[in-house]
């Protein structure tokens, strides 16, 4: 095991320690005698420090061409690829994902940094016809200023590029405040980023604990623009602290997400798309499949494939190449997933597989949950309801399309959503009626491209969509323009005006 690495706050392109001098430390969640890294226990004084820098980096930043603001990170992407392998290693010992997936987060990085990169050339605005002779008009994009940017640790590098990259190829500033639990990764890429030529204090970091260093960042008059991905309970007091300031609050928040499988499926297709998507990450994705939703008619032999192979994945530290599952990301998350599985025993669902903590031998130092599969829940249920963030499947049993779309939409959230079936009219009924920002037809509920806008619909977001040409429109601000060459005030001008 290596030494813990120490990483300060970077504030104005400087590592700083945190103004109070205190720190917090992050284990690998898979073994928890390995420290992966002593981090800055930031409080608003940093976060100030962060903002200021912000401020007098934009002053320049601000104006600097688009297509040279995105060459630096069409170079970060290469660095990122050289990287990628140690990359991957840093982020599945900080948050426990295996290589593979590790790898994945990585690759996402790239993707954006080349497709962010390369809007640095693009950036259109709008031209019409007017309405009147010799007058001319089009809309234009311009920065809008400091950015605050809080994420979550479940894809430390992929969010925070998905936010962070399309933010600085605007023109704006960012201060980004990395979940607690995964703080490494970001700085790898703002490592990629200046290297290929980010001038100091475009992008500051500032680590520590939600309350005390994000909460501040939210609140701070000189930050008019907050991207947040996390919980939904989070995500709230974060959009009401930013509409007490009318700051745009960018919001990717939970999910509880419903893969259908209706009788005439490929079934070893629909088997692979749920193992993955419910077991993959640990279940930590906020695209994770939580509730099956599979037509009675192939319920048993359905699930009797997925139990068989869930109970054969092969669990243990993400650094071991053979391993398909990875540990929970922290103790709080065992608990509570450990919790849900009471509650859906207690519901009347009944357990077929999983439903305990991994013990024994190196399992003793990590954070390892099996994987859980319910049966016979009811869309009332709790564990059908509520987004548990870890290895659960609840199966829900349907008689008809119609029932499975209803039980599909019958909770808070929409982010993502998934139908096997070989009927074209089916999948489209189903593309049309689910609610949720993404839909997969003949795919797992996993798997976003970052060129299409990703985000969801109900408690899940709040209208905005980062990834894909939307993410402009969250770090942007529009600007109408009329010129009117005709030499004289036309009348219908004033006539018709707004
Ligand atoms: P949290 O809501 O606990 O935390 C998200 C971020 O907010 C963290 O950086 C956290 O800091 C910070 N935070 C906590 N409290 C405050 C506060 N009062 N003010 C400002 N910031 C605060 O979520 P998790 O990190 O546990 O992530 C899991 C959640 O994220 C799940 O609900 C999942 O569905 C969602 N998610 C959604 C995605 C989407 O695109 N829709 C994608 C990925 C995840 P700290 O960690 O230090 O507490």
């Amino acid at each position: 095991m290596s030494a813990p690495r120490i990483f300060h706050n970077l504030i104005g392109g400087e590592f700083v320690p945190a103004q109070s001098g205190k720190t917090f430390e992050r284990r690998n969640p898979a073994d928890t005698r390995d420290v992966v890294g002593v981090f800055a226990d930031s409080d608003e004084r940093d976060v100030h420090a962060a903002v200021e820098a912000a401020k007098a980096a934009f002053a320049t930043w601000s104006k600097v061409p688009a297509p040279k603001r995105g060459e630096i990170l069409l170079r970060a992407a290469e660095l990122l690829q050289a990287r990628k392998e140690q990359y991957s290693r840093d982020l599945t010992r900080e948050m426990g994902k295996p290589l593979f997936e590790a790898g994945g987060d990585i690759v996402e990085a790239i993707g954006m940094a080349q497709y962010a990169g390369s809007e640095g050339r693009r950036m259109h605005g709008v031209t019409t016809p007017s309405e009147l002779p010799n007058k001319f008009q089009m809309s234009i994009r311009q920065p809008i200023g400091v950015v605050g940017l809080i994420t979550p640790w479940n894809f430390p590098m992929a969010i925070a590029s998905w936010k962070m990259l399309p933010a600085i190829v605007c023109g704006n500033t960012v201060v980004i405040k990395p979940g607690e639990d995964a703080s490494v990764s970001t700085y790898n890429l703002v490592q990629c980023l200046m290297e290929a030529g980010l001038p100091p204090g475009v992008v500051n970091i500032v680590t520590g604990y939600g309350p005390k260093a994000g909460q501040p960042l939210v609140e701070h008059p000189d930050v008019p623009v907050i991207s947040f991905t996390g919980s939904t309970e989070t995500g709230r007091l974060v959009y009401e602290l930013g509409a007490r300031r009318i700051k745009r609050v960018s919001l990717e928040m939970g999910g509880k997400n419903p893969l259908i499988v209706m009788p005439d499926a490929d079934l070893d297709l629909a088997l692979d798309g749920v193992l993955w998507a419910a077991f993959g990450t640990t279940g930590q994705r906020c695209t994770a499949t939580s509730r099956l939703i599979v037509h009675r008619a192939v319920a048993k032999e359905l699930v009797d494939r997925i139990v068989a192979r869930a109970q054969s994945l092969r669990i243990g530290n993400g650094l071991d190449p053979a391993t398909e599952m990875g540990p929970l990301v922290n103790e709080k998350q065992v608990q509570r997933v450990l919790n849900y599985i009471e509650i859906g025993k207690q519901e009347g669902a009944t357990l077929l597989c999983g439903g305990y903590r991994l013990t024994g031998g190196d399992y003793d130092y990590g954070h390892f949950i099996a994987p859980t599969v319910f049966t016979n829940v009811t869309p009332q249920m709790r564990i059908a309801r509520e987004e548990i963030f870890g290895p659960v499947l609840s199966v829900l049993e349907v008689d008809s399309l119609d029932e499975a779309v209803a039980v599909a939409n019958d909770v808070a959230y929409g982010l993502s959503s998934a139908i096997y079936t070989r009927d074209i009219n089916a999948a489209f009924r189903a593309m049309q009626a689910l609610q949720a920002g993404i839909v997969y037809i003949n795919a797992p509920t996993i798997g976003a491209e970052i060129h299409l806008p990703f985000g969801g619909v109900k408690a899940t977001g709040n209208g905005h969509r980062e990834a894909g040409p939307t993410m402009l429109d969250v770090f942007s601000e529009w600007k109408s323009v009329y010129i009117d060459y005709s030499g004289a005030l036309q009348r219908a001008q004033i006539d018709n005006a707004d």
